[in-house]
């Protein structure tokens, strides 16, 4: 591994992943090459290089890592893993493609905090220059919260959408609430950095009595979190005027315990609600994806959508247990399965003709407002604690 001052260090792109990397990478003293957002040539890039029965996240990778090479980055920084699924191969393979295409690159493995503490403090410490594992754990906390608030301002533009009164304004102070986070820097900072975007997004137009249909989204978490997969479904559904909770987030799914915070449901109680259906670990996200259906038919939501990359295995086993769940709990559910043949046209038609069907169901039935779900609303933005005395920050 070269010495910190000479790595350019480079990562897949995945929804605002990049917003919080750019933060940490740069409290470390590392130049991050952002790869370039995803796009068709990103994608056509993975196709070309990558083996045809690999699962489209995988595809998408390779394209994001050829970009930033060519960009000049000379390190590249994966997550690691292991269990049912195919990703914790992801790394290995992509690094094998990449040196047999003939560029040259150190590879960092990020193991999961799961492995053990010691085992992630030594994926960072060739990247922090001997910094103390105290002082590390400081900028990954400082960093993290600040990744945490970025997650809040998409969780509460998803719900603001559905009611803007004008088309696109809620997508245009999103940035500028983001850009307001990106400049925050100390804990404090950041906290008020936080509250301050999220009353930017609150202050959109809005017509609140308009009636909107309430839609969660479950399913493979590349697939949920980044939007050039799925053909930014999310704003499709926001500008159908659905109110939409996503039961995913970046900082939840790289959380040291997956705590979901940003989801506001505890991963033990999803996969208690998973437990009649589906009691074991499947790999990905089969049973959060079971347990959150579950979740958001008992908060009276009007349907959910499950995303799956084709070849998805634990996506596969949840779509095959979600018609038991349909059934027990009457909550209409549509499965959309992407791969570099997908259409956004027939996604589109696809979309309309679910939300017209939940209209109907619906009938006379008025929801206004929905609310915010509570859990987290008080927990301060820096260290994810009810304020309290003793809190550092
Ligand atoms: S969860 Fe599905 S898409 Fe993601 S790596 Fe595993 S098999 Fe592939």
């Amino acid at each position: 591994m070269r010495p910190p001052d000479q790595i350019k260090i480079t990562t897949p792109h995945m929804g605002n992943l990049h917003l919080l990397l750019d933060d940490l990478f740069g409290r470390l003293g590392v130049e991050y090459i952002k790869p370039p957002r995803s796009s068709t040539k990103t994608l056509q890039l993975g196709i070309k290089h990558s083996p045809e029965f690999a699962c489209l996240p995988l595809k998408i990778n390779m394209g994001n890592f050829i970009q930033a090479l060519d960009k000049g980055a000379n390190t590249i920084a994966m997550a690691g893993g292991h269990g049912p699924c195919r990703f914790g191969y992801y790394g290995i393979v992509e690094e094998r493609i990449l040196r047999d295409l003939g560029y040259e690159f150190d590879f960092l493995m990020l193991e999961p905090f799961s492995d053990g503490a010691w085992a992630f403090y030594k994926s960072f410490a060739s990247l922090s220059a001997g910094l103390s594992i105290r002082r590390l754990w400081k900028i990954l906390q400082v960093s993290f919260a600040k990744g945490r608030a970025f997650d809040r301002l998409r969780k509460r533009a998803l719900m603001v959408r559905a009611y803007e009164a004008n088309h696109g304004d809620t997508g245009r102070a999103l940035k500028e609430a983001e850009k307001i986070m990106a400049g925050a820097g100390t804990a404090p900072e950041i906290e008020a950095a936080a509250a301050a975007s999220l009353r930017l997004i609150d202050s959109v137009d809005q017509d609140r009595e308009r009636d909107v249909l309430k839609v969660g989204i479950v399913g493979e978490f590349y697939l949920l979190l980044e939007p050039f997969s799925n053909f930014d479904l999310e704003e499709i559904l926001g500008n159908m005027g659905v109110y939409l909770e996503r039961c995913v987030w970046v900082t939840d799914w790289i959380a040291p315990r997956r705590d979901n915070k940003i989801f506001g449901y505890p991963k033990q109680m999803i996969e208690e609600k998973a437990a009649p259906f589906l009691s074991h670990n499947v790999g990905g996200e089969g049973r959060e994806t079971i347990g959150s259906t579950v979740l958001f038919a008992e908060r009276g939501f009007d349907g959910v959508v499950q995303l799956l990359p084709f070849g998805c295995m634990p996506e596969n086993i949840a779509t095959s247990i979600l018609p038991k769940v349909q059934q027990k709990h009457d909550i209409p559910v549509l499965t959309l399965t992407f791969d570099e043949q997908t259409g956004r046209a027939g996604m589109v038609t696809r979309l309309e003709a679910f939300v017209d069907l939940l209209r109907a169901r619906r009938g006379g039935r008025r929801i206004i407002a929905a609310p915010e779900p509570a859990p987290d609303r008080n927990s301060c933005a820096a260290c994810e604690r009810k304020h309290v005395s003793s809190c550092r920050f």
